[in-house]
């Protein structure tokens, strides 16, 4: 497996981007109206506007090695050439882990996708997490789906058996914590829990520009004791950790993230330094590229750039964005910055390895 440890040197030198989120399309096959992303304010790109695999493949080539490769959307699984797209970045980039989050709603193409992808990159962990907010008719509801949930448990089934076969593969449930669900986490969590698998489980605190604001009214002490609750399985073993090495500093890192999300939430300020635009890069389907997937404004788009991603972030405006970033002028509750933050940040330390020291590991 490609080792996390090839990453060290970021802790002292915070100089190129080592997580890379991708949005390989804006489709979708579902109709969430918490999705920050399809809510946006940016106008659906044309036809053919999404990146080709032969761009893909030039801005592979400006990248170095990568630590997490997480790709997103829209449907991911609605990307025909995701397992081609999937290839570049691991020939050039070895990503430790590879993320894909879906809705499940495809399932013999996402099990096709996955086994073929999993196959082809033994080194990297390839981690699949499927989307349930909801048990039964809630799930439906709140993604305003219908048939949804079905769809999602038969993906389920269908990836459960690439545990046995494959070391490699990780199968994971994500749930967006909202409005519509804070009641009912013991539920999920407990749904979730008697999944086949070994099933990993996060939460997503709902953010962003939605459509139905309503999503936002949350109440952080639910959320508080739904993270209590994944915090206290994975410390008494009862939950599976992550396939990789160095699953439990991951499981650590993910119990302190979910603390820090809602002091950060109450606090309305951030807590910790963020190094999104340093260590952390998003690129969507059309190549523009954000240092984060909250901050509006692009460093720009490597079409423009010759598809250099490094000579993109020597440009004045790109590093005048991350000199703002650094200064702490923003604020947010992204789990996926808070990996880096957490892990890349020696302050922290103390506190991560308490959290380690409690688990109960083999
Ligand atoms: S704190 Fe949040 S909004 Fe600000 S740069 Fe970091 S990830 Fe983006």
């Amino acid at each position: 497996m490609h080792s996390p440890l090839r990453h060290l040197g970021a802790l002292a030198w915070k100089r190129r981007p080592i997580q890379l989120t991708f949005f390989v399309t804006r489709r979708c096959n579902a109709n969430c109206p918490f999705c920050f992303y399809l809510q946006s304010s940016a106008p659906a790109p044309p036809p053919g506007a999404e990146l080709d695999l032969d761009e893909i493949d030039r801005l592979t080539r400006s990248l170095g090695s990568l630590l997490w490769l997480a790709f997103s959307g829209g449907e991911v699984f609605l990307r025909r050439e995701i397992g081609e797209i999937t290839r570049r970045f691991y020939e050039r980039n070895r990503p430790a882990v590879m993320l894909y989050p879906t809705n499940g709603m495809l399932p013999e193409s996402i099990r096709d996708s996955v086994e073929r992808i999993v196959a082809e990159c033994p080194r990297s962990v390839v981690l699949v997490k499927l989307s349930l907010d909801g048990v039964g008719a809630a799930h439906d509801a709140l993604r305003a789906t219908p048939g949804s949930f079905e769809k999602a448990l038969e993906c389920c089934g269908m990836l459960a058996p690439l545990l046995a076969r494959y070391p490699n593969f990780e199968l994971g449930i994500n749930t967006v914590f909202c409005a519509q669900n804070q009641d009912r986490m013991d539920e999920i969590i407990d749904f979730v829990a008697g999944l086949p698998g070994p099933v990993t489980h996060t939460i997503s605190l709902a953010r962003g520009q939605l459509r139905d604001p309503s999503y936002l009214e949350l109440d952080i002490g639910k959320y508080r004791s739904a993270a209590e609750r994944l915090a206290g399985r994975l410390r008494a073993g009862a939950s599976p950790m992550h396939r990789f090495r160095g699953a439990g500093l991951k499981a650590a890192q993910d119990i302190l993230q979910r603390r820090l999300i809602s002091d950060t939430w109450r606090a309305r300020r951030r807590l910790v330094p963020c190094y999104a635009g340093r260590l952390n890069l998003v690129l969507t389907e059309t190549g523009e590229v954000f240092p984060c997937e909250t901050l509006p404004s692009s460093l720009g788009n490597v079409r423009d750039h010759g598809y250099d991603l490094r000579r993109l972030l020597r440009a004045p405006a790109a590093r005048e964005a991350c000199r703002a970033i650094a200064a702490g002028a923003c604020h947010c509750t992204h789990e996926c910055n808070f990996i880096t933050n957490i892990l890349f940040n020696p302050r922290l330390y103390p506190a991560l390895a308490s959290e380690y020291l409690r688990l109960d590991r083999p």
